[in-house]
């Protein structure tokens, strides 16, 4: 639980005092002190105060509390109001002639005093008036610092208090650690938004429990992610154990939650806070789907990794300014008659890097999504690649359609629809001439908006694929809502289908999945001749692999392309 709720004052609006007092002279001269200032509620007994509290806490600025009641004693109201978190916003102040209670109301969450007989005036005000303005910043800080949710510190406030305790700890051996939810999206999935909350707040609670006795302090970061800096430990396993918390939920009672966790040992203070945490998320990702594994620890061979992703991004302004990124072509058959005809082609980027070499996209692109230069990537090579379309109708007269790929990342842009309506129409093509390749997780990750994108897209004209078909995850009830025209399946279907004796069980199910939801199947990765008269056989529209033709550069495609025309290529 958030520990505190901000109090929302509207402007103008006077602040609400609680005068709990039972003596009526008392009370009539406190109520004198501050009426002009306040809005005051008294009670004269422990039980009216109790039952005003319960009706107000979210519009009461302060409360003064006498000791000394018919009904109960003041202490037992501080206790009340200490218990219960509603009431953490409350602050309390004691006013009491007798010193010797002070200690004890303190320890019991009092938060000033106000001696009886009562000082002067001004006194009583500048003591209320400072104690509900200490109250309401901290209740902004204590709201702002932490995520609604689970009520760990959000991120920013994490990385300013883990730079704190290096601050105390200098010398000391700390360790960066990302904590994922193993298949978080399913559990969300399966059993509803509420429930997924409900999993990241037991869990939150768990790590949090480790924190506090281990030493070291937590955070949700976003979604399943959560950080924790804490004190080196070497056993990372039996805190693994420990975190993997028993579900106390209806929907899924006994469920055990797996965790898995990326480790970034003994940091090196020198780097950025947030550095640190990347390479604990490295680790974390290489762990990722792995069911051997759930603890990576961040080593060399990632330190290498890291140096050249910093240099690739570093190299980026200059490849795009330079064209450094070239389109390779690789085209897709339409196999539904014997005979293969070429139906269309997909863009596959390449960085021809100067000192590198040729970079394949498997390297840059996941690094390019993570920090949103893809996004600049994209646009370049759509446009590169509808000039290409462009031209092959011109100079050739051939009108085949490119399938560009949108990545996930992509369907966040807000300008995504316009941009890519730019595209087309900057080159004088139809929307027909481009086919979008979506991945199937960008559908799964915030399923809603992105339906409704794709939508757009595909009313404007856009053909849309979902590629990586079956690689993620995604229900059934989703694939019938989803607006696509082709199932393109992931190649890794198509290889354990061929791999140890043949078995096209799941393919044939794929395919007849795609029928009923009445979109064509594209198979990719097919790399002989079997595999390619298999897929023929059981029903499989579009081939695309090795087999027909490695993605070839611009030039040569265009080659390949004029030699194996059919006449009705031509339009
Ligand atoms: P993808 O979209 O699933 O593309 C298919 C990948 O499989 C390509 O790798 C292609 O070269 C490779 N491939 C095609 N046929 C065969 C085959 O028969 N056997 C084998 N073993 N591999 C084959 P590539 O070009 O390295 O691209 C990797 C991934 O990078 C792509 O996967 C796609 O996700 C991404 N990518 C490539 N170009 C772009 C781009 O312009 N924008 C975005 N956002 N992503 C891109
Ligand atoms: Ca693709
Ligand atoms: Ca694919």
């Amino acid at each position: 639980m958030p520990e505190g709720h901000l109090k929302f004052r509207p402007a103008g609006e006077i602040r609400k005092v609680l005068l709990i007092e039972d003596e009526i002279i008392n009370q009539e001269i406190l109520k004198m002190y501050l009426q002009d200032t306040y809005e005051v509620l008294a009670a004269g007994t422990g039980r009216e105060a109790l039952d005003i509290i319960h009706a107000q806490y979210e519009t009461i600025s302060l409360v003064l509390l006498d000791l000394n009641l018919p009904d109960m004693h003041g202490i037992d109201i501080l206790r009340h109001i200490e218990q219960d978190s509603r009431y953490a916003c409350l602050p309390v102040i004691v006013m009491t002639a007798d010193n010797e209670s002070e200690v004890e109301c303190l320890t019991e969450g009092a938060i000033d005093f106000i001696p009886k007989p009562y000082p002067q005036q001004k006194v009583v005000l500048a003591r209320a008036l400072r104690t509900i303005e200490l109250f309401e910043d901290r209740d902004i800080l204590s709201w702002t610092e932490r995520d609604s949710l689970t009520g760990l510190y959000n991120k920013d406030f994490f990385y300013r208090y883990a730079s704190q305790l290096d601050a105390y700890h200098k010398d000391e051996p700390t360790d960066a650690i990302v904590v994922n939810i193993n298949h978080f999206r399913v559990i969300n999935d399966r059993c509803g938004k509420n429930c997924g909350d409900e999993v990241l707040k037991q869990v939150a609670e768990k790590l949090l429990e480790i924190v506090q006795t281990n030493g070291g302090i937590v955070c949700r970061r976003e979604a399943d992610t959560f950080l924790i800096y804490s004190p080196h430990s070497d056993d990372y396993h039996s805190f693994l154990e420990e975190a993997s918390v028993i579900l106390n939920i209806e929907e899924m009672s006994e469920t055990r939650v797996w965790l898995r966790m990326g480790i970034y040992a003994d940091v090196d203070k020198s780097l950025d806070i947030e550095r640190r945490f990347d390479r604990a998320k490295m680790a974390a990702d290489r762990v990722k789907d792995n069911f051997n594994k759930n603890i990576g620890l961040f080593d060399n061979s990632m330190r290498e990794a890291e140096l050249l992703a910093g240099q690739l991004i570093a190299d980026f302004p200059a490849a795009i300014r330079e064209k450094q990124f070239e389109i390779f072509y690789q085209p897709k058959f339409n196999v539904r008659s014997e005979k293969p005809v070429l139906s269309s082609a997909e863009a596959l980027v390449r960085w021809r890097h100067p000192k590198l070499g040729m970079v394949s996209p498997g390297v840059f692109i996941p690094l390019f999504e993570n920090n949103g230069l893809i996004q600049t990537l994209d646009h370049y090579i759509w446009s590169e690649a509808a000039a290409h379309v462009r031209g092959w109708k011109e100079r050739l007269g051939i009108a085949l359609p490119v399938s560009i790929n949108v990545s996930r990342v992509d369907m966040y842009d807000p300008q995504l629809i316009e941009k890519l309506k730019a595209v087309v129409e900057d080159n004088g093509l139809g929307f027909n001439d481009l086919f979008l390749e979506v991945t199937e997780s960008a559908y799964t990750e915030d399923a809603g908006q992105i339906i409704d994108k794709v939508r757009q897209l595909r009313d404007l004209g856009f053909h849309i694929e979902m590629d990586d078909f079956g690689a993620g995850y995604s229900s059934l009830t989703m694939l019938s809502m989803m607006p696509i025209d082709a199932l393109k399946l992931d190649m890794q279907f198509v290889r354990n289908a061929f791999k140890n004796g043949k078995d096209t069980r799941l393919l044939e199910v794929m395919i007849r999945l795609a029928e009923a939801f009445k979109v064509i199947t594209i198979a990719e990765g097919v790399e002989t001749e079997e595999q390619m008269l298999t897929l023929q056989a059981i029903g499989c529209d579009i081939v695309q692999g090795y087999y027909f033709s490695r993605p070839l550069p611009a030039e040569e495609f265009e080659a390949f392309m004029t030699s194996c025309l059919s006449p009705g290529l031509k339009r």
